[in-house]
C-alpha cells in the first residue's frame, strides 16, 4: 500500500491513474477504523479497480474543541488494517498540509442543514463540504463511498455534488452494528464501561420508535421513546427526530409513499453518538 501525505503527492499520483485508464474508488475516513469503514472499502473493492482511503481528522468539523482533541488517533493500526484489505493507496496529511491558508469560501445548505447535526453542531457541514470538496479534488474519484450511519452528512454530500458538478458516482452504505446493535463508531472507543453498557439502549430506542409509529401518531411515538431512554442515566438525549428520509425535515404523520428516517444524538458523559434507521 502506497502512504501519501503531501497534496502534490496524491495529486500526481490519481492524475497518473486516471491517465492509466484505472477507475478510483475512494472512502474518506476520520480514521481510528472499525469494521463500518471496511465495509466501505469491501465495497469500493468490488467496483473499482484502485482503492485510496483517506484518513484525516478534519479540525474544521468540530464544533467542540474537546472532542477535536480527543478524537481517536490510531494511525500506525488503521495503515495496518487498510494494508490487510487490499487498500492501494493511504492518503492521511496533517491539517497544515490540507489548509494552507485560510478558508474564505463557506457553504450555505439551507433547510438541509438546519436540522439535526445542522442545528446541533454550528459550522459542522461547512466543514465537512470543505474537506470533502478538497479531497474530491485532490483524489478524483470514479466513486465515493459513505455511510448511512451518517444520513445527514450524505444528503449534504449528494447536493454538493450536483451543485459543484463533481464528476464522480456517491454510494451510500448501510450502517454495521456492534452484535448487541450499538451502531459502530470510533467514538465507541471513549466509552467507559457503563456508558458502553448503556449504549445499545439508542438502537432499541429507534427500533420502539419504528414499532410505534405503526399504531400512534409521530408525537405520541416520540413521546414514547423519549420516555424510554429517559430510563437511562448515562444517556442525555440531544435529539429524537422521525423525518423525510431524503428531504430530512421532520414530519409530523407517516404516509404510505414517503420515505422516513428516524434519528437520534445523545451523549454518554462527554461522548455524542448519533444512530438512524430507514423505516
Ligand atoms: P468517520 O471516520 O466517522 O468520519 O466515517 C467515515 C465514513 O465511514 C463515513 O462515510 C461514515 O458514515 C462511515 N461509517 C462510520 N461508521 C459506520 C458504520 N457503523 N457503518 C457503516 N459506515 C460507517
Amino acid at each position: 500500500m502506497l502512504h501519501l501525505s503531501s497534496l502534490s503527492d496524491i495529486r500526481r499520483h490519481t492524475e497518473q491513474l486516471r491517465r492509466q485508464g484505472q477507475r478510483i474508488g475512494f472512502v474518506p475516513t476520520m480514521g481510528a477504523l472499525h469494521e463500518g469503514h471496511l465495509s466501505l472499502i469491501r465495497a469500493a473493492k468490488s467496483q473499482n479497480d484502485i482503492i485510496v482511503c483517506s484518513v484525516f481528522v478534519n479540525p474544521t468539523q468540530f464544533n467542540n474543541q474537546e472532542d477535536y482533541r480527543l478524537y481517536p488517533r490510531l494511525p500506525e493500526k488503521d495503515a495496518q488494517m487498510l494494508a490487510q484489505e487490499g487498500c492501494d493507496v493511504l492518503f492521511s496529511p496533517l491539517a497544515e498540509e490540507m489548509y494552507q491558508h485560510k478558508s474564505k469560501l463557506s457553504f450555505d445548505f439551507g433547510e438541509l442543514e438546519q436540522v439535526m447535526e445542522g442545528a446541533h453542531r454550528p459550522g459542522h457541514f461547512n466543514g465537512v463540504a470543505m474537506v470533502v470538496s478538497k479531497l474530491f479534488h485532490l483524489v478524483k474519484p470514479h466513486q465515493a463511498f459513505f455511510g448511512q450511519k451518517d444520513l445527514q452528512q450524505f444528503a449534504i454530500i449528494q447536493q454538493l455534488v450536483l451543485d459543484l458538478s463533481f464528476d464522480l458516482e456517491l454510494v451510500c452504505f448501510p450502517i454495521i452494528r456492534e452484535e448487541d446493535g450499538l451502531a459502530m463508531s470510533s467514538r465507541n472507543r471513549r466509552l467507559t464501561t457503563e456508558q458502553r453498557e448503556a449504549a445499545p439502549q439508542l438502537h432499541q430506542a429507534l427500533q420502539l420508535l419504528r414499532t410505534q409509529l405503526q399504531t400512534l401518531s409521530v408525537s405520541e411515538a416520540k413521546r414514547e421513546a423519549e420516555a424510554f431512554l429517559g430510563r437511562f442515566p448515562q444517556i442525555k438525549l440531544e435529539y429524537l427526530e422521525v423525518v423525510h428520509a431524503q428531504t430530512l425535515q421532520p414530519l409530523h404523520e407517516i404516509a404510505a409513499d414517503v420515505p422516513v428516517a428516524i434519528c437520534l444524538a445523545a451523549f454518554l458523559g462527554e461522548v455524542r453518538l448519533i444512530d438512524n434507521l430507514l423505516l
